[in-house]
């Protein structure tokens, strides 16, 4: 295939750059993507255009990065990178190029760049194809491959390992044998880029649909026990009962069930962490069975640890961290409808759903069979019943406020925090206490039992 369908819009926007005889090209992914007959993410293009030229050419035009010969432009609500032709030159300490030099052709821009199948240029606006490193018969036989030297090219930047097995689980190719060789062998320039460049990509393969493809090849090439040595414990950890695989491989497969089936982001990373705390918990019973007594704290504890390395929002690692702490939740339906609502209360109402989710893939990951617990739907129905009758949920919802407190002459402070925690415990026990009149008459009971300052309440 030499040419690809142009939109509209790109030959609109390429006929400002030929009119002053310059050249702009489509290039990168949005190549690829059109090859392989998928909607293009984002619109990158090349040109032989100066920065300054091509900000002359358009009214709304941003340097977002500027640096390395690269504009925004806004046009009719798009926005396009448009990046000079340049080389890349200087790696020293393989993480970005020292030095950045445009460069007079297209061909030379292409060479820079790092797989085959992202070495593609679409010329605008013919859609004439500029393929220098048989990019196109790599796509069409599905094969991630270097442009020229893997190892020299990963000496370069240390991402690029990670870039090529994100490809290859999110596209579902096949890693060139002496792209896939070379990774073991630039470990060191990988162990120099910064968390936030890993994590970008450790996202992507995770939000992607086969992840688990990618944290295999990792394990294979050595990334894994230098980038998630937490994950690479967990091989070879064998669990007995219902289960058939060993923690990495459940890991993996509770996520590549997550990823199937469209759960959110937040449920695939608790699914792939869930049962990190295994590798440092087990213990063999006097029965010969292994046990991983209260692995959800530990593994709790090292998801928390590995997003925080890596630079995740609090946002993130509060929630991702949470499902991980009560995925061993339970039911039994002689729970009392008090129990029911402590379970609301621990979990919180807004994180039940995911951590149904997280059920789903984690009983997937022990059999490799559909199936969630029996206990699931019931439970989810004693939640939905409890919660319809009563909001009683959070110290918000009491009937009394500190201030009712204040006026009765409790005074404020740690002391007050003491007994509305203790009515909250008395309304989730008894939702019918939680009237104005009866909670205070219990925090005049309660108040009477703690002397004020004395912090063993006695
Ligand atoms: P997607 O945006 O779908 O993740 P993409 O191929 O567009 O995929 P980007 O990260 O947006 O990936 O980069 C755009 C292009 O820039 C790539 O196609 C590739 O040609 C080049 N590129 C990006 N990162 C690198 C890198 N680390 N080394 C060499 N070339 C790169
Ligand atoms: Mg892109």
């Amino acid at each position: 295939m030499n040419n690809v369908a142009v939109h509209p819009l790109l030959k609109e926007i390429s006929s400002y750059f030929t009119l002053k005889g310059k050249k702009v090209y489509l290039v990168g992914g949005a190549v690829r993507d059109l090859l392989l007959g998928k909607k293009a993410q984002d619109w990158d293009l090349a040109t032989d255009a100066r920065p300054e030229e091509v900000k002359s050419l358009f009214r709304r035009v941003i340097p977002t990065g500027i640096k390395h010969g690269t504009v925004t432009v806004l046009f009719k609500g798009y926005s396009l990178e448009v990046t000079t032709f340049r080389t890349e030159s200087d790696y020293r300490d393989g993480r970005r190029p020292d030095k950045v030099e445009y460069a007079a052709t297209i061909e030379e821009d292409l060479s820079r760049r790092d797989f085959t199948m992202n070495a593609l240029a679409a010329e605008l606006p013919s859609g004439r194809i500029t393929d220098p490193f048989h990019g196109t018969a790599d796509i069409k036989n599905r094969i991630i491959r270097c442009v020229g030297n893997a190892e020299e090219r990963f000496a370069e930047d240390g991402l690029r390992p990670m870039r090529a097995l994100r490809f290859a689980s999110q596209l579902g190719f096949t890693v060139d044998e002496a792209t896939l060789h070379a990774i073991p062998l630039s470990l060191g320039v990988t162990a120099k880029v910064s968390p936030e460049r890993i994590r970008d990509e450790f996202e992507k393969i995770v939000a992607g649909g086969k992840p688990g493809a990618a944290f295999l090849l990792m394990e294979k090439t050595g990334l894994l026990s230098m980038l998630f040595p937490d994950l690479s414990r967990c091989r070879g950890v064998e669990q007995k009962g219902l289960h058939r695989f060993d923690v990495l491989d459940h890991s993996l497969l509770s996520l590549n069930y997550a990823a199937e089936k469209g759960f959110p982001q937040r449920v695939r990373l608790a699914a792939l962490f869930h049962d990190l705390g295994k590798a440092v918990t087990k213990k063999l019973d006097d029965n010969g069975i292994w046990t991983f007594y209260q692995h959800e704290r530990e593994s709790e504890r090292i998801t928390g640890r590995i997003l925080r390395q890596y630079r995740y929002p609090n946002t993130v690692i509060d929630g991702v961290t949470l499902l991980v702490r009560e995925h061993m939740f339970h039911y039994e339906e002689n729970w009392s409808d008090a129990a029911v609502r402590r379970f609301v209360v621990r979990v919180g109402e807004e994180n039940l759903k995911d951590l149904y989710l997280l059920r789903f893939a984690d009983a997937f990951g022990t059999a490799g069979v559909e199936g969630p617990a029996d206990f699931l739907l019931p439970l989810a129905n004693r939640v939905e019943s409890v919660l319809s009758q009563n909001k009683a949920f959070t110290l918000k919802d009491l009937a009394v406020s500190g201030k009712d407190l204040m006026e009765t002459g409790i005074k404020p402070g740690k002391h007050m925090g003491v007994i509305l925690n203790e009515l909250l415990e008395t309304v989730l026990d008894d939702p019918a206490l939680n009237t104005k009149e009866r909670l205070l008459e219990i925090a005049g009971k309660i108040n009477g039992r703690y002397i004020p300052g004395n912090s063993d309440g006695n």
